[in-house]
């Protein structure tokens, strides 16, 4: 008895996962979360894209700090150069005036020994016009002489300050060099830590935008803030695709009219839509615009995600985050010329399928929508069918 018990079991653990159990439209890892959770994860990400773009905008203000610490320097360093070069030529002309001034005392010394020496009479009979006048020549020359030396001291003096200042010049010159070469590698530094705050932001931006769309799509499932994820966005599992009416025929298949990414099955007016497979309903979009009512449906079929669209509806008959089976009728065929729909020339079922989980994938069937005669057994165009399964 037992063991029969733990065969039959053994046969539902096989069986269950292929007809019966529901599947989670988005594998991931927030099965177990609250959509709350996700929100509250979301602020977090905000949170932190915040404090990196604030650390951005700070490390760049320093950096034109820096940047204009950097000019202020350049042009201190020009500027000290500059004075170097101006107190050097200030030496080289205290220098001149100093060999002048030395001649001049070479020239007043020469007449000095000459009047003193033995050519005393020689000058005294060409130079002066009288004894008196020859003294008192001697006393002037003296004095030119003390007068000059002094001011050669003081030219050296002079010399010997602008020495020092060029070399204190110098010393600040390399100062500003040296502080400027620190700058210019605080610069590098902050410059790399830019670069990687900005990819940083990049990466959280994108994490952002992940998020956003992955709440919406459970928003759109009917996932409340308190539900567990894996719970609200249940989908019914399927094994198998039917014709979404009971009888019909395409009247416009894949690429007719250039482009249509849908089959239109004609021949039916008012008769009941049903779901093409087991699924749950994601959106229902009520309007006069081309496609007039129309109902989109997310299914798991053999494990794959799949979205069907069923438009021009006449009437509609499920509700938003209903979950369905192939047999629940979604509502009526419409798409009578001129009237709420205004994009279609008679009663018919435009009827697409595409790839992925809508509000995720994509909102938009355009590239997504596959053929749906490659997924479900339809006869030809312009051949009846009156079965949803056999192909007549
Ligand atoms: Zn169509």
């Amino acid at each position: 008895m037992i063991k029969k018990l733990n065969y039959i079991a053994l046969i539902m653990v096989f069986l269950i996962p292929l007809f019966a159990v529901p599947t989670n439209v988005l594998a991931n890892n927030n099965e177990n979360k609250t959509l709350r959770e996700l929100y509250n994860e979301l602020l977090k990400v905000e949170e932190e894209l915040k404090r990196v773009n604030n650390d951005k905008s700070l490390t760049k203000s320093k950096i034109n700090q820096i940047e204009k610490n950097i000019v202020r320097l350049d042009n201190e360093v020009v500027a000290i150069g500059n004075a170097i070069v101006k107190t050097e030529k200030e030496i080289v002309k205290l220098n001149e005036n100093i060999a002048s001034k030395d001649k001049e005392i070479k020239e007043l010394m020469k007449f000095f020994q000459l009047s003193t020496g033995e050519n005393m009479y020689l000058e005294y009979a060409f130079g002066a016009s009288s004894m008196t006048d020859f003294i008192y020549r001697l006393a002037v020359v003296e004095q030119l002489t003390k007068y000059n030396n002094q001011m050669i001291d003081d030219m050296n003096n002079m010399i010997t300050q602008q020495e020092k200042k060029t070399k204190e010049l110098a010393a600040q010159q390399k100062n500003a060099q040296v502080k400027r070469r620190e700058l210019s590698s605080e610069q590098v530094k902050l410059g790399d830590r830019v670069y990687s705050l900005n990819e940083n932001s990049m990466t959280l931006s994108e994490e952002i935008a992940d998020a956003k769309k992955t709440i919406k799509n459970y928003e759109k499932l009917g996932c409340k803030p308190n539900d567990i994820l894996s719970v609200c966005s249940r989908v019914n599992g399927d094994v198998s695709f039917a014709r979404p009416t009971l009888q019909g025929l395409i009247t416009c298949g894949w690429g007719c009219y250039g482009g249509h990414r849908a089959i239109d099955i004609g021949g039916i007016a008012g008769e009941n839509i049903y779901a093409t497979a087991a699924g749950l309903v994601v959106d229902i979009t009520w309007g006069s615009t081309c496609g007039g009512n129309y109902v989109t449906i997310q299914h798991k079929v053999n494990g794959k995600s799949y979205a069907s669209r069923y438009m021009h509806m006449a009437s509609i008959r499920v509700g938003l985050h209903q979950n369905v089976t192939k047999d629940t009728v979604l509502g009526t065929v419409g798409g009578y010329a001129g009237g709420y729909d205004r994009c279609t020339t008679g009663p018919h079922l435009h009827f697409a399928i595409a790839n992925g989980v809508y509000g995720q994938d994509f909102w938009s069937f355009g590239s997504y929508a596959i053929n749906p005669v490659n997924l479900i057994n339809f006869p030809p165009a312009g051949v009846w069918f009156s079965s949803r399964y056999r192909m007549y």
